[in-house]
């Protein structure tokens, strides 16, 4: 589904990312993991068009391919934000709308979908995540976790062929975290294709198609969860486990 192929971002005299490359099929589950800092963010952040590498190339298949290293378009860069969409640490929900209306609100305003079908698709989704009679509460009226499905259900309203996730339950107190958990397990199994930063190593393990070690801008290593999580051959990777668990 997507390539991205030296990727390479620097804030200043910061290098945050030093050359990314990785490959991500339909319908695979890939975990990023590493150290704060490493740059996982900013690889998701760069697939969504949030930031914009300084070099590299990013390639849908079916289009579009962008090569970072040349003059980007309008065009591309639009075209490369539509084709995922992002759930972030924070739900970022418009605190001022409904939950309803802030899940179609993508898709009317970006999309140009009409409000009526934009509320049904909504509907079913929300009633997907168990949370149909939450639909006219505002954001603050939900728990984090119910806020935090909220927004994958946001995401999900606006079609997009890969779904990103950035730390989805950092932000959540620990009774939390599972029902979220259980969102992304779900999406995972019904084929849903998904970039997901996480800590949390017991999740990555069941749902991951393979795990990429990021340290200081680069991938360490990556393998299948059973390999790189129980035996990983580099000291860094080892020395990050470690610490995790
Ligand atoms: P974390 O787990 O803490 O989110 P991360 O691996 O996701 O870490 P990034 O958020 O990608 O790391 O950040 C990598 C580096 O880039 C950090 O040193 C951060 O300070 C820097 N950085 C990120 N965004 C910006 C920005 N907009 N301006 C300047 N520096 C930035």
């Amino acid at each position: 589904l997507l390539k991205v192929g030296g990727l390479e971002k620097s804030f200043g005299a910061n290098q945050v990312l030093a050359g990314v490359d990785l490959e991500v099929r339909r319908g695979d589950v890939l975990v990023l993991i590493g150290p704060s800092g490493s740059g996982k963010t900013t690889v998701l952040r760069c697939l969504n068009g949030l930031e914009t590498p300084d070099a590299g190339i990013v390639s849908f298949e079916g289009g579009p391919t962008v090569d970072f290293s040349a003059k980007v378009t309008r065009v591309d860069r639009t075209a490369l934000r539509d084709r995922s969409a992002m759930v972030f640490q924070h739900h970022n929900l418009f605190p001022h709308l409904t939950v309803i209306q802030n899940v179609i609100e993508g898709p009317v305003q970006a999309h140009g979908v009409r409000k009526a079908d934009a509320i049904d698709r909504a509907e079913a989704l929300l009633a997907r995540v168990g949370l149909a009679e939450k639909r006219d509460a505002y954001p603050s009226e939900l728990s984090g976790g119910q806020q935090q499905r909220v927004g994958i259900v946001r995401a999900l309203a606006l079609q997009p062929q890969l779904l990103l996730f950035d730390e989805p339950t950092s932000a959540l107190d620990p009774e939390l975290v599972g029902e979220v958990l259980i969102v992304l397990r779900e999406l995972a199994d019904e084929g849903w294709t998904m970039v997901i930063v996480t800590h949390e190593l017991g999740f990555a393990r069941e749902v991951a198609d393979e795990v990429l070690f990021f340290d200081e801008g680069v991938i360490v290593e990556r393998g299948a969860p059973s390999e790189l999580l129980r035996h990983p051959k580099k000291e860094r990777t080892r020395r990050f486990l470690d610490r995790l668990l």
